[in-house]
């Protein structure tokens, strides 16, 4: 199986094109220490669902963990979290987003790079912003107009506060989405056979 991975991403606070082993964004300077400075501690996260704005019922976390378990099980390399905080208002949420994918490593030390399948869902349910943080592994198939869709398809739920009712909804949509490119993946390798 071939897959395209990007050599480049964009620099979570300034957007700029930086090479994606590049210890620093060479625009803004922001790199992953000092983030860390810049944002403070890391929260305690529960795994899987990690809510520290006590916005989901107890109901609602044994609910999202099934179907976190229900996918994980499809897909046994992937890694999801789904984290709810109150972040500083004072940065941009994707620098938050970032920073917390890399710090919490929920993929395991040793996954870290391209052998990194993780994938969090960032919800601030204060300042109303979302994101979804794929892992170096996930990134070239699942790409960013396809996870914003499945922000925008959640959305009105998150903004009518229905935070269960909208992440239920995103990771249905992030399990389609998983099983469209691994269908896509097979046709890749069955096309490259031919030559
Ligand atoms: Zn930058």
């Amino acid at each position: 199986m071939s897959v395209y991975l990007p050599q480049v991403i964009h620099c979570p606070y300034c957007q700029t094109l930086i090479q994606i082993d590049a210890p620093e964004c060479p625009a803004c300077r922001l790199s992953y220490p000092r983030t860390s400075a810049l944002v403070g501690a890391l929260p305690r996260l529960n795994p899987m669902v990690a809510d520290t704005t006590g916005h989901l019922r107890g109901a609602d976390v044994n609910r999202l963990k099934k179907q976190i378990l229900k996918i994980q099980r499809r897909f046994p390399q992937l890694v999801l979290q789904v984290v709810m905080h109150r972040f500083s208002s004072e940065h941009p949420f994707s620098m938050h987003a970032f920073w917390l994918f890399n710090a919490a490593a929920i993929a395991g030390e040793g996954k870290r790079g391209r052998k990194n399948h993780a994938l969090m869902v960032v919800i601030d349910p204060f300042r109303m912003d979302s994101a979804i943080v794929p892992g170096y592994g996930l990134e070239p198939l699942l790409r960013p107009d396809a996870l914003n869709h499945l922000l925008e398809l959640s959305g009105p739920a998150f903004e009518s506060k229905n935070w269960e009712m909208g992440l239920n909804l995103l990771l249905d949509g992030l399990e389609g989405l998983l099983e469209s490119v691994s269908i896509v993946n097979e046709g890749v390798k069955y096309g490259e056979n031919e030559f």
